[in-house]
């Protein structure tokens, strides 16, 4: 394919971007062998390609860590306010060549491996995704470090080392089955491993008074164990830690059946505490109430709060005070932020230190924790909020349980004073839901524990103050806050897209990666003729190069000058496959009844993991793939349109789909997508949108106006009106022959070989129970789709579109959101300063530690 550049192109274009020391790239040559010898134990003759890869990522680690040790002296000395974010989730994807870019040794690197005979995209190909989240959330936290770094904040990401990340999806006949997804199998090149700081962490046993206060006694104890992963700034020398705990069983674990002689067995259990940090819940938007989930979300908080803890004594202001530390100023000196209810337990956690371990009045504990402890929704979707069953919570965590009792006890005792007698509202408030099963309602506990609570788009806040939070809002209208979600304009553009970057940079200089509201300059570029010619020729190449790499992995033929219409996300009822779905096959219906007519060609994508037991989002996998069989197989619809299931989407398939993508599908009912980043990722390599007024796609209209995005369906308000009135999925299926003739395709079995009975579940849905009214935003979907195919013939103005979204998209960046989180929640600036180059000649640290604290 002429899309893909020779080995002599791809060099060039990366010596514009970072010429390469002549010095560099010896002491890198140099480094390299150094490890492929004593590291990896190989020579030239014997080594494989993961070999150099392991060689080049060890090589690229110890260009890191004289920045990493400065950079820890440094807050050791300078002593900021620390920034704690806790993640079960940490989608990192691959680190390689993020890091060579962030450290600015790209060219370097490069030059280095084409002077030895090596192809370099073929080792960064052997890493493994760091997998350790579902979808936007575990992302939204990568990009967070990413930009915390860069912004100088002296931040620490949290969380759990999942043995096994989220699951490997493999299509067969159609269906999607999962594979465990080993990815430590080989070692993780960029993890150090430190159980010189293993810290113990309590479950079950019993609550004793006693004359020092309660004590929590008889536990089980398992050991967390810390792995630290380095974080580059974007070229600025600051390099973050990402702390990921590992469960450990103790020594004495079960220590019992060793004294009754079964030695064996008694070693063997010690698997079952270590199951603890085995595997990734491979849920998005849902929560699912296993007692092992909640011992993880426990285990982190726990480990954490305890190293939090550890760290502000041990600090310049801690370990200034006398004898006992004072925790009094635990809040100016640590902002812990929750990513969602699933670190919750920290709110509890911390009210125990401080009660029963530093013994401090209650009143003096709750004002510091809610001072430290901020909580960000994620989700409206009533299944996906956390309630853990008080039941379970008493058995595993007795004294968090005691303690979220009386969280709440005084917490109704203040809604009494301010509204005597409204039992109705102290119902709707409280932590604790009484029915059938009593259970905590993890979203209120955070509220009530947090001095900010904030929604990831203008629009989810403004559902938050009006709807969900309502009560609270009107409690503490203070505490809501909105922080617009953001990308990282690193993996998101620089990296993923270097034909694109290399022309930005032409146009307006080499800053746009840190500062991206300079991309607005590229307005004015929009209706250039050579601009417009230079963006669309880089599309194209894009579109290329992942046309030869489908043609090989799927044996589909791809027409090329086809518009490429992506919909990748996690697949889910709400973000509405189906709808897609629909529109593809009344473009198959429209092909059929008029064979010869003249269609816009499209080749439509759709990419996405299930999770395991969800059991309709996987018969909409299925369903995806049926309909592509039709179409792709009948020979009257040629090249105008074929439908591409993209298997095992995750962030290094993101990469090379985003930048070949002419049309980005973001269909969510209007109010239930809290943000979407996937939108903004589309939106920065220049493809277009088609959407609903939904999440982040409101301020992405905003931003580019509305005549540089395909806007449809219903608003908010139209689905809150539609919803009162009543919605009959019927009315629409008898009055939209289109429609109806999709459905009753569906329905027949045409799809499923005669089958009718097969997708009978999903028909069942739509026309039925629909709760996210797809029907009801069919038309308009499929006239926008129309007005789509229009302004794809017009080549012209589809570029000029295309620079608009680019030019647009300055205020996605994660820097910018990061910046906002500092300022308005953790009281802490960023500094956007560099630190000295660790070759640089200067004063060296007084610091007494290695700093690595
Ligand atoms: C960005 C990203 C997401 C989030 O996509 P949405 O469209 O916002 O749901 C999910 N998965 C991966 C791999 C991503 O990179």
């Amino acid at each position: 394919m002429s899309g893909v550049k020779t080995e002599a192109e791809k060099r060039k274009q990366i010596s514009v971007r970072a010429i390469a020391d002549v010095e560099d790239v010896t002491s890198m040559k140099k480094s390299f062998n150094r490890h492929l010898h004593y590291t990896l134990v190989k020579d030239r003759n014997i080594a494989t390609t993961r070999d150099y890869f392991f060689a080049l990522a060890h090589t690229v680690k110890d260009n890191l860590v004289s920045r990493w040790i400065r950079t820890q002296q440094h807050y050791y000395e300078k002593d900021p306010k620390r920034v704690y974010y806790l993640s079960l989730e940490y989608y990192m994807g691959r680190a390689l060549t993020n890091t060579m870019i962030n450290l600015g040794i790209q060219g370097a690197c490069d030059e280095a491996l084409y002077q030895m005979g090596l192809d370099i995209e073929n080792l960064e190909s052997m890493e493994e995704d760091a997998g350790l989240g579902n979808g936007g959330l575990g992302r939204l936290a990568a990009c967070f470090l990413d930009s915390m770094a860069t912004l100088g904040l002296a931040a620490y990401g949290y969380g759990i080392r999942y043995e096994y990340g989220i699951f490997a999806q493999r299509i067969l006949n159609g269906e999607q089955t999962e594979e465990p997804d080993d990815w430590l199998r080989f070692g993780n090149p960029w993890e150090k491993a430190r159980p010189e700081y293993t810290i113990p962490v309590n479950f079950y046993g019993r609550v004793v008074d006693t004359p020092d206060g309660k004590k929590w006694i008889d536990t089980q104890v398992v050991l967390a164990l810390p792995y630290d992963s380095p974080i580059p700034g974007y070229q600025n020398n600051y390099v973050n830690t990402l702390r990921l705990w590992s469960a450990k069983s103790p020594v004495d674990f079960n220590l019992k059946f060793f004294n009754d002689g079964d030695y064996i067995q008694a070693v063997i259990d010690r698997n079952i505490a270590e199951n603890i940090s085995r595997v990734l819940y491979p849920n998005d938007n849902f929560f699912e109430g296993k007692e092992l989930r909640l011992k993880q979300e426990y285990f982190m908080c726990a480990a954490t709060l305890q190293d939090i803890v550890r760290r502000y004594k041990v600090s310049k202001f801690g370990s200034r005070e006398a004898v006992r530390v004072s925790m009094d100023n635990l809040p100016d000196k640590v902002a812990i932020q929750l990513n969602d209810t699933h670190p919750s337990l920290a709110i509890p956690e911390l009210m125990r230190i401080l009660l029963d371990q530093e013994h401090l009045s209650w009143e003096k504990a709750w004002d510091i924790t809610v001072r430290t402890c901020a909580y960000t929704n994620h989700t409206v979707l009533p299944e996906a909020l956390e309630r853990w069953s008080c039941s379970m919570l008493e058995n595993i965590l007795p004294r968090h349980l005691e303690i979220i009792y009386h969280i709440n006890f005084l917490f109704m005792e203040e809604i009494q004073k301010r509204w005597p007698g409204d039992m109705d509202r102290m119902r709707r408030m409280s932590c604790i839901e009484e029915g059938h099963e009593k259970k905590v309602n993890m979203a209120h506990l955070s509220i009530v524990g947090s001095h900010a609570v904030n929604g990831v788009a203008w629009l989810h806040s403004e559902i938050l103050k009006s709807d969900l939070f309502k009560d609270f809002y009107e409690m503490w209208p203070e505490k809501f806050q909105n922080k617009t979600n953001g990308i990282t304009p690193r993996r998101w553009l620089l990296m993923c897209n270097p034909s694109l970057s290399d022309l930005i940079s032409e146009k307006i200089g080499e800053e746009w990666p840190s500062h991206l509201d300079q991309l607005a300059q590229l307005k004015k570029l929009a209706t250039d003729k050579k601009f417009q010619t230079e963006v669309m020729k880089v599309k194209q190449e894009n579109k290329m190069r992942l046309a030869s790499m489908l043609e090989k992995d799927y044996g589909i033929e791809i027409n090329p000058a086809s518009m490429f219409d992506i919909h990748v996300k996690r697949i889910h009822e709400y973000k509405r496959q189906l709808l897609n779905v629909l529109h593809i096959i009344t473009l198959y219906n429209r092909i059929k009844k008029n064979p010869k007519g003249n269609f816009v060609p499209r080749t439509i994508m759709i990419g996405g993991k299930a999770a395991p037991g969800y059991h309709t989002a996987k018969k909409i996998i299925k369903l995806i793939n049926m309909v592509g069989r039709v179409v792709n197989n009948d020979p009257v619809v040629g090249d105008r349109l074929k439908v591409i299931f993209l298997e095992n989407y995750r962030v290094t398939l993101a990469e090379k789909i985003i930048p070949a993508a002419d049309l980005s599908e973001q269909i969510s009912t209007a109010g239930t997508e809290a943000s979407g980043t996937g939108n903004m990722k589309f939106m920065l390599n220049g493809a277009l949108t088609i959407g609903t007024m939904d999440g982040a796609n409101v301020e992405m209209a905003e931003e580019m106006g509305e005549d540089n995005i395909f806007i449809f369906g219903m608003r908010v308000e139209e689905v809150e009106a539609l919803k009162a009135k009543g919605y009959n999925a019927l009315d629409y299926y008898n009055s939209n022959p289109e429609l109806k003739l999709c459905v009753d395709q569906i329905k027949d079995g045409f799809f499923s070989n005669g089958n009718p009975s097969e997708f009978s579940d999903l028909t069942d849905i739509l026309l039925k129970w629909d709760r996210f009214y797809l029907f009801a935003d069919y038309e308009d979907y499929i006239k926008c789709q129309d007005r789509v195919s229009e302004v794809f013939m017009n080549k012209k103005k589809w570029a000029e579109m295309a620079i608009h979204n680019i030019a647009s998209s300055g205020k996605f960046s994660s820097d910018r959101t990061i910046a906002e989180y500092a300022r308005e929640i953790w009281g802490a600036e960023p500094t956007w300063e560099k630190l000295p180059s660790p070759h640089a000649k200067g004063p060296q640290s007084t610091a007494q530690n290695n700093g690595m604290l």
